[in-house]
């Protein structure tokens, strides 16, 4: 089956055609109704003035309601992190462009999309509770080249990319004292278990040549480190159960090895698919 991958900005309209209450547009079911009956149209079942006829009004209505829509603070259904805010312990929330504290003196906030790409509420809270979070997939260069990469909360508590060049991530690892756990994907390096990663050797210290580095919690589960040596060992994990993503659903899923190397998921119905 075709899967359709809305884009950020994509979720950004659903939100405010939602705000609007067009909730008619946003609902996937629509197009199949509109299909529906466009079939009925074509059997004679259903006649064609009628259907423009819906097609007119709700148009009439999203444009009114648009027009007498102000601001940009858009009323939605939106969700709030379970981790407090990182400057005065206040609830985060969720609004239309960005996750902010909603303590008046408090400036904490960030963007919901970054990079061309919106943070989940789930990646959102990963990244306050954890400071950093990922690699993540899925953003767009200015040139629109795709690329994944890690963000972290600054000490200012900003929210920044982290391409892996920090001054205080630049200090030289000892790792003579701990047993690597497998062997690198991208370089066959040795990889090893440091700080909330495991990390390749050759991503740690200053004249970094790989880098590779996987999550100790991704997406809210925690990682056993059984299941980092077999990945690496075998490329893929045991079904990992409760991730937990979109919406704050639990979801079950592999940890693969991509042909790059990065980590990835893969969902139990495509391997089946795939046999
Ligand atoms: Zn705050
Ligand atoms: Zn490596």
């Amino acid at each position: 089956m075709r899967e359709l991958i809305p884009t950020a900005q994509a979720f950004s309209l659903i939100t405010l055609l939602m705000a609007l209450e067009v909730d008619a547009l946003s609902r996937p079911e629509l197009t199949g109704d509109w299909e529906f009956k466009l079939k009925e149209i074509e059997r004679g079942n259903f006649d064609r003035e009628s259907f423009m006829n819906e097609i007119r009004s709700m148009t009439d209505r999203i444009v009114t309601a648009a027009k007498a829509y102000d601001g940009d603070t858009v009323p939605g259904d939106y969700g709030k992190l379970e981790t407090g805010c990182p400057k005065c312990g206040g609830l985060v929330k969720e609004t239309y462009k960005r996750f902010h504290c909603e303590v008046d003196d408090c400036d904490f906030g960030f963007w919901k999309i970054m990079g061309g790409r919106q943070f989940e509420l789930a990646e959102a809270d990963e990244l306050v509770a954890n400071r950093r979070i990922g690699p993540l997939e899925g953003f767009r260069s200015k040139m629109g080249r795709a690329f994944s990469a890690e963000l972290k909360l600054s000490d200012e508590h900003k929210v920044e990319f982290d391409f892996g060049n920090d001054d205080d991530d630049e200090e030289e690892v000892d790792f003579s004292e701990q047993e690597s756990i497998g062997e690198c994907p991208k370089c066959k390096g040795p990889v090893y278990e440091h700080g909330r990663t495991f990390v390749c050797e050759k991503n740690t210290g200053k004249d970094r040549k790989c880098s590779f580095r996987t999550g100790k919690v991704i997406l809210k589960r925690d990682i056993e480190k059984e299941q980092v040596v077999k990945l690496l060992k075998e490329g893929k994990t045991d079904l990992i159960p409760n991730f937990i993503s979109k919406r704050g659903r639990p979801f079950k899923a592999f940890l693969v090895l991509k042909s790059n190397g990065d980590v990835g998921f893969e969902f139990e119905s495509k391997t089946k698919d795939k046999k």
